[in-house]
């Protein structure tokens, strides 16, 4: 008999709304994760949904038994998901790992439909067991990308396969044989895209409760950003149902390896291949991902659009509204003030900040027609670096004190020039006879 420990943990993420991945653990028999998708609640029906009924239809220790409920939670979601419009469209990815008996002894039986994945942590090797029903994963599979560009590609969110699109699904499904000591990790993509695979297996290898480790990756995944919702399960082989197999595996790991990839009940195949119309997508994938959509549709005729576009309007619009207000605020601020200076030569009043404020100039307000020269002289150094004015009305008053300083000033020059002229003129008048001399002559002139 295998037993097992198992730990999981499960969230929403750093940028989502809400969680749509749903995850099931039953002590000692099945371990699930469900990727949900769809607009509105669709994505958390769709997953929860399929869990569920994987879990009621799984009834009897078998692989063949588990391949069956996969198939009726994708019937199930298919027709939960035209009762309503909310839900339409709505779909799931489901990676599960059972305890199943087989006529060789126990084994675990392993389904796969979509991009959650299935790892095995042996040692310090983390082995990724299933194969994504991916846009990119094929595109790796054509070697038309590298596994490398996979990882940051701006399509790597579309599925070529998911539950409850349509009445039939491909299943992956296979077994492996239980191994004392292993340890599964089973997730969705918004920890392996955020989490690479070396800090996985350290993670995994770090913590001994199986609870704790599924924990840290989900913690390490939200500080890799968390842009997707982030869940694991872990699940430990405890002690395996074969005895000698397990030894002999567990010593010669390579070997396990080999074993694993030569033997051909362990490598994924498909339970049902059935001949899927080119999906018809409700919802339009962004512009720029319409050749690939063709592509992938080509590779795989149940190519969907993973994400809705909603989502994406939704974040848009919010980031629009989110820049108009913030642009405003500063339009406010960069507008909303007065100052007085110097333009082409005269009093000059201008809205905005002196100098501009980022992008926003200031503009003339009002020319006053005060020419420089009238300005005083205490004024000037302030006024050419420009005089704040909260309101136009407290600029006009500036204005007009100045002028009344200028006027003033005119009146006061006016009689000093006066007197000056007065006092000076005779002087001037000699001076300018009398040439360089004059000075000398005037003084005993003066004098006398
Ligand atoms: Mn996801």
């Amino acid at each position: 008999m295998t037993t097992f420990r198992a730990g999981s943990a499960t969230d929403v993420g750093r940028v989502r709304a809400n969680n749509q991945d749903s995850l099931l653990v039953r002590e000692g028999e099945l371990f699930a994760v469900a990727d949900g998708m769809g607009g509105h609640q669709g994505g958390e029906v769709a997953s929860a949904l399929a869990l569920e009924i994987l879990g009621q239809a799984h009834d009897d220790p078998s692989t063949s038994t588990l391949v069956g409920a996969v198939r009726s939670a994708n019937q199930a979601v298919f027709d939960k998901a035209g009762t309503s419009p909310d839900l339409k469209g709505m779909g799931t990815t489901l990676t599960a790992l059972a305890d199943v008996d087989t006529r060789e002894g126990k084994r675990l039986g392993i389904v796969n439909v979509g991009d959650s994945r299935l790892y095995r942590a042996r040692g310090d090797r983390l082995e990724q067991l299933t194969e994504d029903h991916s846009l990119v994963a094929s595109l790796v599979r054509q070697g038309r990308i590298t596994a490398a560009e996979a990882e940051s590609h701006p399509q790597r969110n579309i599925l070529t396969r998911a539950l409850g699109i349509d009445e039939a699904v491909a299943i992956d499904s296979w077994e492996v044989e239980p191994v004392a000591g292993d340890r599964f990790l089973i997730c969705s993509d918004g920890l392996f895209n955020e989490v690479d695979e070396n800090r996985m297996i350290a993670t995994l290898r770090r913590f001994d409760d199986p609870a704790d480790a599924a924990r840290e990756l989900v913690r390490l995944a939200n500080e890799g950003g968390g842009r997707d919702n982030i869940t694991a399960v872990v699940v430990d082989v405890v002690s395996a149902g074969g005895g000698a197999a397990d030894e002999a595996a567990a010593d010669d790991e390579a070997a396990a390896d080999d074993e694993a990839d030569d033997d051909p009940t362990t490598q994924p195949q498909d339970v049902v291949s059935p001949a899927v119309p080119p999906a018809v997508l409700d919802e339009e994938p962004g512009a720029s991902a319409a050749d690939l959509d063709a592509e992938a549709d080509a590779a795989d005729p149940a190519s969907r659009p993973r994400r809705f576009t909603w989502r994406v309007a939704v974040f848009f619009v919010a980031l629009v509204l989110l820049v108009a207000l913030v642009v405003g605020a500063l339009g406010w601020y960069a507008r909303n003030t007065f100052f007085v200076t110097i333009a082409d030569q005269q009093v000059t009043i201008f809205k905005g900040r002196p100098g501009g404020f980022l992008w926003f100039d200031p503009t003339v307000e009002l020319r006053t027609g005060i020419p420089v020269a009238d300005v005083p002289e205490a004024e000037l150094a302030d006024l050419e670096a420009g005089v704040d004015q909260a309101t136009r009305e407290d600029a006009d008053n500036y204005v007009a004190n100045l002028q009344g300083q200028i006027d003033q000033l005119a009146a006061g020059t006016t009689t000093t020039t006066t007197t000056t002229t007065t006092t000076t003129e005779p002087a001037s008048g000699t001076g300018g006879g009398a040439g360089g001399g004059g000075g000398d002559g005037t003084k005993p002139a003066g004098n006398a």
